[in-house]
C-alpha cells in the first residue's frame, strides 16, 4: 500500500522519483490503484496550475521532437523547468516507448531540469488525454513551470492537445503550395504560433518562401477567440536557431491572452471539459464493471432480434436504470 501523504509531500518537495511513482500510480489500469490515485490527485490539485502549458504539434518527420529537444534546453539555460510529455495515440500499439523519447531527446533526458514522459499504454476510455491532464498536474505539482506537449496529427489528439494547452505551436516543414494545400485548416485555425521548421542549408530559401505562403494563408483565416494575429517564425531545430523569436512570440501571446481575458476563460472552459469527460468516462466504466447493469444490458441487446430500432432499445434501457420506468 503506497503511504500517499507522505508521496505527496515528496512530490511537491521536486522528488523525481516521487513524481515517477505518482504518474505511474494514476496511469494504472488496476481498478484497487484508483481510490489512492484520487487522493492523491485531491491533495496536489492546489499546487497545480502555474506552469505554462504549450502544444507543439506537426505531422510526423516534421522535426516536433528535434525541436522540443532544442526548445527544452533553450528554456532550461534561462532557468526553466522543463516537462515534455507525448500524446500519441499510434504509440497505443507498442504501449509508449520511454526509451525511444529519451534517446530521441538526450539533452532533456540528462538534464536535472527536464522530466520527460512518454505516451502511457492507451485503450482508456475517453482517449489518451484523460490521463494527460492528470500527469500536467502532477508535473506542475512537482515543480516543472514549463510543460511541452508534443502531439501528432492522428485522430483526436490535436484538439486533445489544444484542450490542455495554453498556446498551441505548429510545426511545419519547407515546402512547394502543394504541401501547404494538404495542412488540414482547421489545424491552422488552432495555431497560436506557426513554426517553419529546417530553415537551415540547402532548405533556407524554400522554408523563407514557405513562410511567406504560410503567412498568407493565415491572413485568410477568420480571426479566433481572440485578435491575435498568428505569426509565422523560422526555425532550425538541429542549427538551434530561432528560439529567441520562438520565446518572445509565446510570451506575447500570453502576455495579450492574460490581459484580454482569453487566457483565464481557456483555463476555465479546460477544466470544465476535464470534468466533463471524467463523468462520462467514469460512468461507462461503472457501467461495464456493475454485474447487475450488464445482465440488464444483455436483455436489451435480445431485443435486436424483435426487430426493434436500436435508438429505442437504448433508450428505454437507459430510462429503465435511471429509475425512469
Ligand atoms: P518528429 O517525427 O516530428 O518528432 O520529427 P523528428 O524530430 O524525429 O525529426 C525528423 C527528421 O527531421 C530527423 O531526421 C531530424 O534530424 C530532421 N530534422 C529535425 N529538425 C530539423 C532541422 O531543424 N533541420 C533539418 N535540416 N532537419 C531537421
Amino acid at each position: 500500500m503506497i503511504d500517499i501523504v507522505d508521496l505527496v509531500n515528496k512530490l511537491i518537495d521536486r522528488d523525481r522519483r516521487a513524481l515517477s511513482k505518482a504518474i505511474t500510480l494514476v496511469e494504472s489500469r488496476k481498478p484497487e490503484d484508483r481510490e489512492g490515485a484520487l487522493v492523491l490527485l485531491d491533495e496536489i490539485m492546489p499546487y497545480a496550475g502555474a506552469a505554462t502549458r504549450i502544444a507543439v504539434s506537426g505531422s510526423p518527420g516534421v522535426g516536433k521532437s528535434t525541436f522540443i529537444e532544442a526548445y527544452g534546453e533553450y528554456l532550461i539555460n534561462s532557468g526553466k523547468m522543463v516537462a515534455a510529455l507525448t500524446i500519441d495515440p499510434s504509440s497505443r500499439l507498442t504501449g509508449g516507448s520511454i526509451l525511444g523519447d529519451k534517446t530521441r531527446m538526450p539533452f532533456l533526458a540528462n538534464s536535472p531540469a527536464a522530466y520527460i514522459r512518454p505516451t502511457p499504454s492507451g485503450g482508456l476510455l475517453g482517449g489518451v488525454a484523460r490521463r494527460s491532464r492528470e500527469v500536467i498536474a502532477l508535473c506542475e505539482a512537482a515543480g516543472f513551470d514549463t510543460i511541452l506537449i508534443e502531439t501528432v496529427g492522428v485522430g483526436q489528439s490535436e484538439t486533445e492537445a489544444a484542450d490542455m494547452s495554453d498556446c498551441y505551436l505548429l510545426l511545419l516543414q519547407p515546402g512547394s503550395g502543394d504541401t501547404l494545400q494538404g495542412i488540414k485548416r482547421g489545424i491552422m485555425e488552432l495555431a497560436d504560433l506557426v513554426i517553419v521548421n529546417k530553415a537551415d542549408g540547402t532548405l533556407l530559401a524554400a522554408a523563407r518562401e514557405s513562410a511567406t505562403h504560410y503567412k498568407r494563408a493565415l491572413s485568410l483565416m477568420p480571426d479566433r477567440l481572440t485578435d491575435w494575429a498568428c505569426p509565422v517564425v523560422l526555425v532550425s531545430s538541429i542549427e538551434k536557431t530561432g528560439m529567441d523569436e520562438v520565446a518572445s512570440n509565446i510570451a506575447s501571446y500570453l502576455e495579450q491572452a492574460r490581459k484580454n481575458g482569453s487566457f483565464a476563460q481557456k483555463r476555465s472552459e479546460q477544466i470544465h471539459h476535464w470534468l466533463e469527460n471524467e463523468t462520462i468516462a467514469d460512468l461507462i466504466e461503472r457501467f461495464k464493471q456493475d454485474v447487475s447493469i450488464q445482465s440488464q444490458y444483455s436483455d436489451a441487446v435480445k431485443q435486436l432480434d424483435r426487430g426493434r430500432s436500436p435508438a429505442r432499445i437504448a433508450s428505454q434501457f437507459v430510462s429503465k436504470l435511471l429509475g425512469g420506468e
